[in-house]
Formats: structure tokens, C-alpha cells, sequence
């Protein structure tokens, strides 16, 4: 999925400039042309990084970083016009992730853009549940900084079930979405499965990880 970029810019050359750039790179992009309106925009949540003019008519660039941060924290890149030192202060503090000073070369503007999303993620990358944490970019999963060691399919099974911490997933579902297209038919897969799991960590760690909800499936619950 391409990430979504709000630009917020009255100098409409310069945003239409951006936006068909940003359209080359895969991004899917919105402008707005003032500042209440990217505000406005901005407070729907569905946007990935927010490229945010300093100087706007309405409500000024640092007025509507101020306002998003009271519910956000979406990567924001200020663009401005003078490289001033105040307004670089008066930006880092308000929250915005990064600068950028017009006129700008689009290539550091993407190599930013890349930058901020890249930071933006990290939260995410680690899911952990009970002192366990499962790292999905390193594809590594310890038990209260204990290494364990899992099979690629072990690995999978566990991820989803930390991907949706709390919900009860069915055998079915399971199936479908670890196992996929691999799926020989063997319906005990799930079952073996979690047994393994629970062999490599609530046994050697006594825990209790992964419940079985009886004629439902199974689910990962934080330990009260
Ligand atoms: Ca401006």
C-alpha cells in the first residue's frame, strides 16, 4: 500500500510541483492550499506524513502543527522560506519531525520524506504480549531479552496471533492467513502448531501465552 502525503502549500506551483513528483514515487497525495483547510484535512487521520508550509494565509504553518499535535503524531516536514534559526526552534518544539528550506532540491525532499516514514513505523516493527517481544523486521522473538528460536512457520503463527492481541482467531482463519497457499489440508496443522509454540515458550519460561478458547481457536492475552 502507497503512503498517503497531505501537502499543505499556498504557493499552488510549488504544490503542484510536489505533488507530481510525489505521484512518480508511488505516493498518493491531497493539497490544500490554506491552512484551515489542511488542517481540516489533516484532523481525518488518513494521512502517513504531512508536508506543512510555514507561512500560510488563515492559520499559519506553526498554528496548524500546533493544533495537529494535540492529536497526532503523524511525521510533519516543515517547509519554509527563510532558513531561520526561530522558526527552527519554534518548529522542533511544537513537534514537526523535520525541516526543509525552500527552495529545495525534490530529490533531499525525498530522501526526507523517506527518512520521517521510516522513523514513523519502528512502534510498530516490535509486537511483544507478557515480557515477550517479536520483532518483525529482525524476525527475531525473545522472552524477556531470552532468545527463542522458531521455525519460519512457528514465527508466522506467533505473529499473527501477537498482530491481533486479544482476539480470539479461529483454526479457519489461521490457516488462511499462516498458512495460505502451502495449506496441504491437514486441519490439526493449527493445533500441532500452537503446541510447538507452547514447547518452546510457556513451558521453558512458565507462562501462559497462548489460550485455547475451546470450539473457537486460540488468542495471545497480556498477563494481568
Ligand atoms: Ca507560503
Amino acid at each position: 500500500m502507497s503512503s498517503k502525503i497531505l501537502i499543505i502549500e499556498d504557493e499552488e506551483k510549488i504544490a503542484r510541483f510536489v505533488e507530481l513528483e510525489l505521484g512518480y514515487e508511488g505516493y498518493t497525495t491531497k493539497k490544500a492550499f490554506d491552512g484551515r483547510t489542511g488542517l481540516e484535512l489533516a484532523e481525518t487521520g488518513e494521512f502517513d506524513l504531512i508536508l506543512l508550509d510555514v507561512m500560510l494565509p488563515q492559520l499559519s504553518g506553526m498554528e496548524v502543527l500546533r493544533r495537529i499535535r494535540r492529536t497526532s503524531s503523524v511525521p510533519i516536514i516543515m517547509l519554509t522560506a527563510r532558513d531561520s534559526v526561530m522558526d527552527k526552534v519554534s518548529g522542533l518544539d511544537s513537534g514537526a519531525s523535520d525541516y526543509i528550506t525552500k527552495p529545495f532540491a525534490i530529490e533531499e525532499l525525498l530522501a526526507r520524506i523517506r527518512t520521517a516514514l521510516r522513523k514513523s513505523i519502528p512502534e510498530e516493527l516490535v509486537l511483544s504480549a507478557s515480557g515477550l517481544q517479536l520483532d518483525t523486521g529482525r524476525r527475531t522473538v525473545t522472552m524477556m531479552g531470552i532468545p527463542i528460536d522458531l521455525t519460519k512457520r512457528e514465527f508466522d503463527l506467533l505473529h499473527y496471533l501477537l498482530k491481533n492481541k486479544g482476539l480470539v482467531i479461529s483454526r479457519e482463519t489461521l490457516l488462511e492467513n499462516v498458512w495460505g497457499f502451502d495449506f496441504s489440508g491437514e486441519t490439526n496443522a493449527v493445533d500441532v502448531y500452537v503446541r510447538f509454540l507452547r514447547g518452546k515458550i510457556d513451558e521453558v519460561f512458565d507462562t501462559k501465552l497462548i489460550h485455547t478458547v475451546r470450539g473457537v481457536g486460540y488468542v495471545i492475552k497480556d498477563e494481568k
